[in-house]
């Protein structure tokens, strides 16, 4: 999900619901969020899916972690005592963060949207960030075969 351009330095923490799962980011990554209207996304979140990317050496974690392997080469972890999503993230690639753990990204713009043809009729996102229906995106990306 890398669209390279925009780094920060600066450094964040966020937390989940219920506080036993704490996580900061320390190093470059892109504060922007994306966007993904898949149907496992949707079926996680609820709704809209959003995360932004950090590299594994920039983000620490404590506390307790859940892990659930949604697909051959994806993970979705979660606090195991309040249930708040963390990230999804592909083996020991780069974290898709859950940008909501973290009170500095509730300003930080969209960065991009994907499989916005499978959007729920609620969540229809306005701007003119770059986008990718799911045939683009699957043309170019790992993804589930069926349930998408
Ligand atoms: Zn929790
Ligand atoms: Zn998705």
């Amino acid at each position: 999900m890398t669209q390279s351009g925009t780094t920060s330095k600066e450094e964040l923490t966020g937390a989940c619901l219920c506080g036993a799962v704490r996580i900061t980011v320390a190093g470059a990554y892109d504060p922007r969020p994306g966007a993904c209207h898949c149907r496992m996304c949707q079926r996680w979140s609820g709704g809209l899916f959003l995360c932004f990317e950090a590299q594994p050496e920039a983000v620490t974690v404590t506390g307790e972690v859940a892990r659930f392997r949604s697909s051959a080469f994806a993970e979705r972890a979660f606090c195991p005592a309040c249930g708040s999503h963390l990230w999804m993230r592909d083996g020991e690639g780069a974290y898709d963060l859950m940008p909501g753990l973290f009170d500095e990204m509730r300003s930080a713009p969209l960065r991009s949207e994907i499989y916005v043809d499978q959007a729920m009729a609620a969540v229809q996102l306005k701007g003119d960030h770059p986008t990718a229906t799911r045939a683009v995106y699957e043309a170019k990306n790992n993804f589930v075969e069926g349930d998408a």
